[in-house]
This record gives C-alpha cells, sequence and structure tokens, in this order.
C-alpha cells in the first residue's frame, strides 16, 4: 500500500485559514468542515490532522504527524527535534515586548529585577541572557497584554502585528525580540516513500508562493522602443516578443516582481508603451 504523508494544520486560530488555503492551492483537495479531527484528501496521498498549533511541535517529533505548518514563534519555543523545511510567506507577525505607557524605558536595561509575563518563557529567557538581564519570567498561556494592568507583571512579551491590542491595553512596544511568519516544520528521520511526498509539496508550496509576487506584464511597444524597455523590464529571462497587426508596433510579455513593477511604470511610459496589462499568476516554476 502506497503511504500517505500526513500533515498537521491548526485546528482553529489565526493560521489556520492560510494553511488549508495553501495546501488547497497546491493541489490538495480535502474537505476541512468544523469540528473535524481529520480528513483524507482526494489527489494527493496525504492526510490532514487538525490539531492545537503549540502542539504541533511535539507531535511531528513523535511522527504522529509527518509534518506541519506552524508559527515560527512555536518552533522556537518548544526546542523539539524537528526541522524548519519551508518558510511559507504568511501570518507574519512579531514577538514584543511591551510596557506601560506611561513608564519610562531606556533600553533592556529597565527590565532588569522586573516581572515580564509571557507565553514564551524559552525565548525571553534566551533574549534577556543575550542582553544580560535578569527578570522574572511569569508564565501565562492566554490575554497576556492584561497582565500589566492587573498588576501580575511589570512587562509583556507577546505577539504584536499592528499594535492595536497593545494600544487598547495602554502598552507600548519597546524591544522587538523576534519576528515570525509560518514554517513548514518535518521530522528528522521521514522515511524515503514520505520524504519523496514532502519534497513533492515543497516544490508545489514554492511554484505558489513566488507566483504571489510575481505578475504576468503584457504591453504594446513602438518598434523603436523594444530594446530600453527590455532593459527597464526586470524580468525571469528576456520578454516574448510579438508583431502586432499595426505596423511598428510589438507586444511584450515578461514576468515582474510585483514590487518592481511599480518602481518602472513610469519609465515604461516615458518610452511609449501602451494598453500596459498586469495579470496574476497561479503557480510559477522557475
Ligand atoms: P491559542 O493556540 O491558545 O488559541 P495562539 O496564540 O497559539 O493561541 P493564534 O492566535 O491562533 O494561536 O496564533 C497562531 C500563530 O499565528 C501564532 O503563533 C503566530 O505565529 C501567528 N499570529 C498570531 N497573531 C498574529 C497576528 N496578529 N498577525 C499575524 N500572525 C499572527
Ligand atoms: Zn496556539
Amino acid at each position: 500500500m502506497n503511504k500517505k504523508i500526513r500533515i498537521a494544520v491548526q485546528k482553529s486560530g489565526r493560521l489556520q485559514e492560510q494553511s488549508v488555503k495553501l495546501l488547497k492551492e497546491c493541489g490538495l483537495a480535502f474537505s476541512n468542515g468544523p469540528n473535524r479531527l481529520k480528513a483524507e484528501t482526494f489527489n494527493f496521498p496525504a492526510e490532514i490532522l487538525f490539531l492545537r498549533d503549540d502542539d504541533i511541535p511535539q507531535y511531528v517529533e513523535d511522527k504522529v504527524a509527518d509534518i506541519g505548518i506552524v508559527g515560527e514563534n512555536v518552533f522556537i519555543e518548544k526546542q523539539k527535534q524537528v526541522d524548519l523545511v519551508q518558510r511559507l510567506d504568511f501570518s507574519k507577525c512579531r514577538l514584543a515586548i511591551a510596557v506601560s505607557k506611561d513608564k519610562q524605558y531606556d533600553g533592556p536595561s529597565s527590565l532588569e529585577g522586573k516581572k515580564i509575563a509571557t507565553s514564551y518563557p524559552n525565548i525571553v529567557n534566551k533574549f534577556l541572557k543575550e542582553k544580560n538581564i535578569n527578570a522574572e519570567i511569569h508564565e501565562i498561556s492566554g490575554s497576556v497584554e492584561i497582565a500589566p494592568g492587573i498588576g501580575l507583571a511589570d512587562a509583556i512579551c507577546d505577539i504584536v502585528s499592528t499594535g492595536s491590542t497593545l494600544l487598547s491595553n495602554g502598552l507600548k512596544e519597546v524591544e522587538t525580540v523576534m519576528r515570525s511568519e509560518a514554517v513548514l516544520i518535518a521530522n528528522n528521520s521521514l522515511d524515503n516513500e514520505i520524504q519523496e511526498l514532502l519534497e513533492k509539496l515543497i516544490f508545489r508550496i514554492k511554484a505558489v508562493n513566488t507566483a504571489k509576487n510575481n505578475k504576468y506584464l503584457l504591453l504594446n511597444s513602438p518598434n523603436e522602443s523594444i530594446e530600453a524597455i527590455t532593459k527597464v523590464l526586470p524580468g525571469m529571462k528576456s520578454p516574448t516578443v510579438t508583431p502586432l497587426q499595426q505596423e511598428g508596433w510589438s507586444s511584450l510579455h515578461s514576468v515582474v516582481n510585483e514590487n518592481e513593477f511599480w518602481a518602472i511604470i513610469d519609465q515604461l511610459k516615458a518610452l511609449g508603451a501602451q494598453g500596459i496589462l498586469v495579470v496574476p499568476i497561479e503557480k510559477m516554476i522557475i
């Protein structure tokens, strides 16, 4: 019987939707109704396990799941014997230290002898060690941001994306401890068959994520501008050039990074480009 790769994803929470979306974009078809613990994929030998994200590193170490999607912060905090095999480019956030907005803060030394509430004791410990600070870590599992307000701690270390939660709790961010994004982790002794499935999946993830950052660009160019336009296009290779019905004009097709595209748009127009189309790419193999 052919083996299936067991993929752990968060059961509910901030990683869930995008983890499922990514796997689906990679061509894995499965249904993920609420309260499901497991889902079979129809067209790829895989099984999806829906678990609490904090438990995923342990399950992957124990090979209950072969691979899993977690926040890098959880991967680092849990210190399990698992490999980070692919960064996934979503759920970007940072772990930051915050204090009451009316407290003075003059750098890490202001934390000396203080109490820091966090769900990430290992990460905070490492940070304090690096800065040579002695502080007491108070581990709590949720609602960390209310700790200073109720007198439980002087500072917190928690996940921040926009900072609005901190603000509404009267806190200010004072140190970035680490940056994080969703990552794919894997057991470090997978058998060959499963390893091959993992490599197939990583190949697809790269194709999906590369496509997200790139756009397919089409434009019409007067023939005398083709060379100049080609020079400013940050394409994968040289653009495809096809003559238009209209004498002296050609159509140029290329793949460009979306951010770079905005930087050259004025140059393209100045060189006489017309009818510029920017189209999303679904998958991109490079
Ligand atoms: P619990 O498991 O107890 O529900 P949690 O903090 O572990 O709480 P989520 O809030 O679902 O679970 O967060 C899961 C992961 O998503 C975090 O570990 C982090 O990597 C990422 N994350 C959390 N908050 C944000 C955010 N505001 N923006 C982007 N990514 C975030
Ligand atoms: Zn969690």
